[in-house]
């Protein structure tokens, strides 16, 4: 069985949020920190390991964990080694903001994670705190290090573009000559939340990816059922860049992923109207038919593609409610 929408897109990939609290402060999107909300009752290990089993036999191979940050999960562990134990899963990976990372990506990668992506939006220690709040950008450098010594297949660094303030292509080029780590420039969206933020600082990844092209880096081509990056590679250079700009034409096309959020909605678009609750269905293993066929109907209303050009920003008042 697999996952495929109205429009022949296959989904190999879940992006699972696992909690909702973080604890960092970035300016586009919890720039007052994490406020708890009581109601909110983040998916057990129990439940964790129902979607993935159910996901896992629906032809879901990758896996992605994120949130708010994943790692303060106190379980966190426990959930890396119960997703690791699922034979189908190929890849598991975690969207990290790093605060964690030096100190655990041994055990982490022991309990079975083999991907990471972490979020660094400056390699300047000054710009790097007025974007997140903390402090950490040594400690995060190091935690790559860390992850390459022990042996973390896939390194991803994000970077989210703000205009003049993280915007200068010169400053990563320096960073990605000798590591063989893919930075990813993401064009900052806009949310409920964020709205003059994102006026004020959105800059298109296209002007990065003209610098690029003269600067004689090269577009690679998309593996089959790749996400819709766009990567540039060059031969001076061991680390590669990645371009993911969802305002440009097109961009949904190569849409490839699910996600669920950490109180167990299925979200079939990041920036859609609506999510489909699979809360009720997690209990217990023996739900497993039910909760299949409501995924596989919830894929006959995945849009096309987002209107977010249009300012139709969706149902999140920022991204922490659902990974990104
Ligand atoms: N806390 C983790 C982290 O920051 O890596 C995981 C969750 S975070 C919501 C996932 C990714 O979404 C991060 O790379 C973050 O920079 C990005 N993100 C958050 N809000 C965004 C926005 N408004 N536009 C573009 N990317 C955003
Ligand atoms: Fe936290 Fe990640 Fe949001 Fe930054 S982007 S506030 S680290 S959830």
């Amino acid at each position: 069985m697999q996952l495929m929408d109205n429009f022949q897109r296959r989904f190999q990939y879940l992006r699972l949020s696992i909690t909702e609290q973080c604890n960092f402060q970035c300016q586009y999107c919890l720039p007052d920190g994490y406020r708890p909300n009581k109601e909110h009752q983040f998916l057990s290990l129990n439940e964790i390991g129902n979607v993935v089993s159910t996901f896992t036999e629906l032809g879901v191979h990758k896996i992605r964990l994120t949130g708010g940050e994943p790692t303060l999960r106190r379980d966190f562990i426990d959930i890396l080694s119960l997703i690791a134990t699922c034979p189908s899963v190929t890849e598991l990976a975690i969207t990290t903001n790093g605060s964690r990372l030096l100190k655990n990506i041994a055990h982490w990668q022991q309990a079975g994670l083999n991907a990471i992506n972490l979020s660094i939006d400056s390699f300047s220690p000054h710009v790097f705190k007025l974007i997140t709040g903390q402090d950490k950008l040594t400690s995060l450098i190091l935690g790559v290090e860390k992850a390459l010594e022990v042996g973390i297949k896939k390194v991803k660094i994000n970077t989210v573009l703000m205009k003049n303030l993280n915007d200068n292509l010169s400053d990563y080029l320096i960073w990605l000559k000798d590591r063989p780590v893919e930075l990813r420039f993401i064009e900052l969206m806009e949310t409920a939340e964020s709205q003059p933020f994102f006026q004020r600082y959105h800059f298109s990844g296209q002007m990065i990816e003209r610098q690029l092209i003269e600067q004689g880096w090269q577009l690679q081509p998309k593996a089959p059922l790749s996400g819709p990056a766009k990567v540039y590679a060059h031969s001076d250079y061991q680390g590669k860049i990645g371009l993911i700009m969802p305002y440009s034409k097109d961009f949904c096309k190569s849409c490839n992923r699910l996600r669920v959020s950490s109180l167990g909605q299925l979200h079939y678009c990041l920036f859609g109207q609506a999510a489909v609750d699979l809360r009720d269905l997690l209990v217990s293993p023996a739900q497993k038919a039910q909760l299949k066929a409501r995924i596989l109907a919830s894929l006959m209303i995945k849009p096309e593609k987002h209107l977010l050009q249009e300012h139709q920003i969706g149902m999140l008042p920022n991204l922490s409610y659902i990974g990104g």
